[in-house]
């Protein structure tokens, strides 16, 4: 049995897996730096990489430009030219010391289903659009998902001002790069041109390996809230205050997260909360901490399921910082809604992901992606794809080959039975 899909996944790995890694494997030398991957918007790699990329659009029977904001578009026209789109893509941007599979493996799939299409002569009832997006992850301009926003309409130009930790603004980045920033807004489609937004993309975390599936279909983008909390007691001689009498803010602090992570782990609906950040003060041996900060990070399926924990934390912690005796103060530093994938689009990828002998198994995105910007303008569904040890943002970033041909017939499947969301 073992061997037999050993042979299966031999045969396939010759077809569209092996293409896929081929490329993933060409895109991932271009690199700020020999040895490891980074891959920074507005840089001499972006553009090494546009072209690239362009290239292997171009070789799959596409039209292909770059856009205001950098992104990397290809046209596949359908059996009439100007027919409304499908479409797919993914960020080519990294993080620093990033792995070479998170964002390329999904725009590349799609360019290499669109290949698979164009060699057999094969038009759909609608065109095919790939994007690659020039910023998803932020790392320039600490301001995340820069070429989806731009092509959903909604780039904020105040972030134009904002600098790079060299001190240049992205408005003096884009001109270098020969994009002119007063223009970002011709990147902007429209709803009516596009059909839905399908995006392929490593899992980032362990759970597709764990039920031993190659694929999965994403039920929602999670929501995130992020809080910074402040306890504020009394410092104090470690040696002559009794225990008592002390209003320590860092064991308050500890006592509140252990509560976050009790919260979390009796929720069974993919509620995960993270406390990232502790700092207390004075800091020394012997005092005890007058002043405790710590931060969290709150995210869950739904827009309900996270405001409905994020209240009940916050109940709890002013219940433990009240019985401490501890002042709180609590902000809020950052809250995205939940991107729900819409049922419709969900059952396509469910039926083409079993069409192809695959379990259907549906899971949350904990992380963020385009997606995120693309509901302004289109129904947003994903496809997970495993990777090994749920390792991501990391050098050990990595896929099967067998798993990326996998991946590569489900969204092929699911293009070539792709059917418009009906009127009405
Ligand atoms: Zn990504």
């Amino acid at each position: 049995m073992s061997e037999m899909n050993a042979q299966t996944g031999e045969r396939k790995a010759s077809s569209l897996g092996q293409e896929i890694v081929g490329q993933i494997n060409a895109l991932a030398t271009i690199s700020e730096n020999p040895g490891n991957l980074t891959r920074i918007f507005l840089t001499p790699e972006h553009r090494a990489a546009a072209n690239l990329i362009m290239s292997w659009m171009a070789e799959a029977g596409m039209s292909t430009h770059l856009d205001a904001i950098g992104n990397v578009c290809g046209r596949y026209e359908g059996k009439r030219p100007r027919l409304p789109c499908l479409m797919l893509g993914s960020h080519y941007d990294t993080v620093r010391d990033a792995g070479k599979w998170d964002g390329p493996l999904g725009l590349i799939t799609a360019i290499s289903c669109v290949a698979d299409l164009n060699r057999r002569g094969r038009r759909l009832p609608f065109a095919i659009e790939v994007v690659g997006f020039a910023d998803e992850e932020g790392v320039r301009f600490a301001s995340t998902l820069l070429g989806s926003r731009a092509i959903a309409g909604t780039f904020n130009e105040s972030v134009l001002a904002t600098k790079d930790g060299s001190g240049k603004t992205m408005r003096q980045a884009l001109i270098e790069f020969g994009l002119d920033p007063d223009h970002i807004g011709a990147a902007a489609r429209v709803r009516g041109e596009l059909l839905a937004y399908i995006e392929l993309h490593i899992e980032q975390g362990p759970v597709l390996e764990a039920h031993n599936l190659p694929v999965g279909v994403v039920t929602a983008i999670a929501g995130a809230k992020r809080l910074a909390v402040r306890l504020t007691g009394m410092a104090g001689h470690a040696g002559t205050v009794p225990m008592a009498l002390r209003r320590d803010a860092l064991t308050g602090a500890a006592e509140c997260i252990s509560r976050i992570e009790e919260l979390c782990r009796s929720d069974d609906a993919g509620l995960v909360g993270t406390v990232g950040y502790i700092h207390a003060t004075p800091g020394a041996t012997n005092v005890i901490p007058g002043q405790a900060h710590f931060t969290m990070d709150i995210r869950a399926p739904t827009d309900n399921h996270r405001k409905r924990a994020v209240s009940e934390i916050v109940r709890q912690i002013e219940a433990i910082a009240k019985r401490r005796k501890l002042e709180l103060h609590l902000d809020v530093t950052h809250e995205n809604r939940t991107v729900p994938c819409a049922p419709w689009l969900k059952q396509q990828v469910a039926a083409a992901v079993a069409a192809e002998g695959h379990g259907v198994f549906e899971l949350p995105s904990g992380a963020g992606h385009d997606g995120m910007a693309m509901i302004d303008i289109a129904d947003v569904a994903m496809i997970f794809v495993r990777c090994r040890g749920g390792i991501s943002h990391h050098p050990d970033e990595h896929v099967d080959l067998a798993d990326a041909d996998a991946s590569a017939r489900v969204l092929l499947r699911l293009i070539e039975n792709f059917r418009p969301r009906e009127a009405g």
